[in-house]
């Protein structure tokens, strides 16, 4: 019996350098065997150093092209990254709605590596509600802060504690990315409602990339395509991100 190639759906914006985005999701893909269709939500204009300007697409072309992705091939996962605004995010939990057995990875985007702003500032509350339609969210330090900030502010509160106070209020899964802390090893912590904590290490590397993060959440969708738990698509994700890194 021949078996078809898993496809996915990158729900994104485009990075004109190449070094984020939906490029970093396509290529991580096509490293993992799995067709892509996607959903543009911006289109920005970034060197590696500054985001130069950002044009965001309209929320009902997001959807129409989610539609149409979904319409012309078989999505056994979808991804999302960069939503830009409050209106897309909105747009976008309602198409989910209608797929809720689509396993969905999402990482959320705020900013670029060097300071731009991709999400725009009163957008929060959206997108901790698109949370809940989700399988996994795939925040980084600062960006777990920033979503948490509310709830906890005044309070100095530990990573795992702000990912609870997330699970608390109904999302599934939160894996805190590490790569911002320091120490030898960079720590990965899955988070689930009635489930020891699990940790994912590789040890630290001196280099840096941009990027990691959509490769990280797009590999990590590609494995549960191909139907693994999350504990073993984690796990393959991060040894994955961890030999990009250091092939440089
Ligand atoms: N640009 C786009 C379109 C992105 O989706 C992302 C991250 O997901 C970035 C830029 C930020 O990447 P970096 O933090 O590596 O600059």
């Amino acid at each position: 019996m021949t078996r078809s190639t898993p496809h996915m759906l990158v729900v994104a914006g485009s990075d004109s350098s190449g070094g984020a985005g939906i490029v970093r999701d396509i290529e991580t893909l096509a490293a993992f065997g799995i067709k892509a269709s996607v959903a543009i939500t911006a289109v920005t204009a970034q060197t590696h150093r500054d985001v130069l300007h950002v044009e965001t697409i309209p929320p009902d072309r997001v959807v129409q092209q989610m539609h149409a992705a979904l319409t012309a091939n078989p999505v056994t996962a979808i991804k999302i990254g960069m939503l830009a605004t409050t209106a897309t995010i909105e747009a976008v939990a309602k198409v989910l709605a209608n797929h809720p057995d689509i396993p969905v990875v999402l990482d959320p985007v705020l900013v670029s590596t060097s300071g731009g702003m991709l999400l725009t500032p009163g957008s929060m509350a959206a997108l901790r509600d698109l949370f809940g339609s989700c399988t996994l969210i795939t925040p980084n330090l600062p960006e777990l802060s920033r979503l948490t900030a509310v709830e906890t502010a005044g309070a100095r509160e530990n990573a795992a504690g702000q990912a609870r106070r997330l699970i608390a209020a109904g999302v599934r899964a939160v894996l805190v990315k590490g790569g911002h802390d320091d120490g030898m090893e960079s720590v990965d912590i899955l988070i689930q409602p009635d489930r020891a904590d699990q940790s994912f290490a590789a040890p630290r590397l001196e280099a840096s990339m941009r990027g990691t993060g959509c490769m990280l959440a797009s590999a990590i969708a590609a494995r549960l395509a191909f139907g693994d738990s999350l504990a073993t698509a984690i796990a393959t994700a991060k040894a994955f991100v961890h030999r990009k890194l250091s092939e440089g």
